[in-house]
């Protein structure tokens, strides 16, 4: 054995498997939280070793990459885009995406339809809201979301449903400010889940999951918790 080879394998015997990781994830979780395992970046054996372990929804944010794992990955397997979508990339995802979770603009909603209808299918996507204090680049204001849900044209659209809405939290460990994004999105989504039909709350990440369920959340995105801290 080289020097290198016994390095390695001792690193990997010292730190948790993807499916020892899955499974104690799993254990700390109420079982009515679905657990979308993002697997971006990660090669395919790695995935399967979350598959093996019971694991079926994967989350991806990059459509191509998504497509081509889809090809290879057992048919079973729910995919959910959890990344932000550029309307020209639709059509590679729409014969196969089971949930979009940020959909921001009625322009992609429609796009998202028309490929869906093509398909004959029925997409389920997610309104992205913006939580973070910090001004990030994509999800709507509240009002925004409220204009969208209201417009007469998203009644003609049958082949997308929106089945809630999706927050990104500020990156940071403080939890007073954490909290307090996850409950102002709660206070909006209890304010307009009966109106609307919503079912799904996305919200929670690795670092942030277990007070994102604290406050809510009913799906959880989780990806370097499970499969390992990612090399971009
Ligand atoms: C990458 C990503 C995640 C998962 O992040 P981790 O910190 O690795 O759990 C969740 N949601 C979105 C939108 C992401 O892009």
């Amino acid at each position: 054995m080289n020097p290198n080879s016994e390095a390695e394998s001792q690193s990997t015997n010292s730190s948790m498997s993807i499916s020892e990781n899955l499974k104690s994830l799993l254990n700390t979780i109420p079982k009515d939280v679905t657990l979308v395992a993002v697997s971006k970046t990660k090669p395919i054996p790695a995935l399967m070793e979350a598959y093996h372990a019971g694991q079926r929804i994967f989350g991806e944010n990059k459509i191509q990459e998504m497509e081509s794992k889809w090809q290879e990955m057992p048919e079973d397997v729910e995919w959910h885009m959890i990344g932000h979508v550029q309307r020209n990339k639709v059509k590679y995802m729409a014969p196969f995406v089971s949930l979009i979770h940020a959909v921001d603009s009625l322009k992609l909603l429609k796009e998202i339809n028309k490929e869906a209808e093509k398909n004959t299918r029925v997409i389920n996507c997610l309104l992205q809201v913006k939580i973070a204090e910090e001004d990030s680049k994509f999800g709507m204001s509240e009002a925004e979301a409220l204009t969208l849900l209201n417009a007469s044209e998203v009644e003609e659209l049958h082949h997308v449903k929106i089945t809630g809405l999706m927050g990104m939290a500020t990156f940071t460990e403080d939890t007073k400010q954490l909290t307090h994004e996850f409950q102002k999105l709660k206070k909006f989504f209890d304010a307009h889940k009966n109106t609307y039909q919503f079912t799904t709350l996305s919200m929670g990440m690795s670092g942030d999951y277990m007070l994102a369920i604290a406050n809510g959340s009913t799906m959880i995105r989780v990806g370097s918790a499970i499969f390992g801290e990612r090399n971009y």
